[in-house]
């Protein structure tokens, strides 16, 4: 089993596609966990070497800005203790092809 992903946590990751520990993924937003295991899944799903790297390289970036969004995480530069449900969560960069379902806002 492998620990947290985040710096300084302990704890075992939840799941073979969740690399936070249980209690760092409920503290996180839906949209950023949701990214982290899609991204995973599709890593390990696929045959493709170039395919794979990139999205492993995506991976990397989806998880240090799960780490962001974390108060104390010491990451971050300027931690912003806006409720979650009082904006709307911020598009992580690098979303390519394969992006999570976030339709409903443009789907018109
Ligand atoms: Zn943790």
């Amino acid at each position: 089993m492998t620990s947290c992903a985040v710096p300084g946590c302990q704890k075992d990751a939840a799941g073979r596609h969740q690399p936070f520990c249980v209690d760092h993924y409920f503290k996180l937003p839906k949209a950023y966990t949701g990214l982290v295991t899609r991204t995973s899944i599709e890593c390990d799903r696929t045959d493709d070497a170039d395919r794979r790297q990139h999205l492993r390289d995506q991976l990397a970036g989806y998880i240090a800005s799960c780490i962001r969004q974390l108060p104390n995480s010491g990451a971050a530069s300027a931690p912003q203790p806006a409720p979650e449900s009082a904006r709307r969560p911020q598009s992580p960069p690098c979303v390519t092809a394969g992006a999570p379902k976030q339709r409903g806002f443009f789907d018109e």
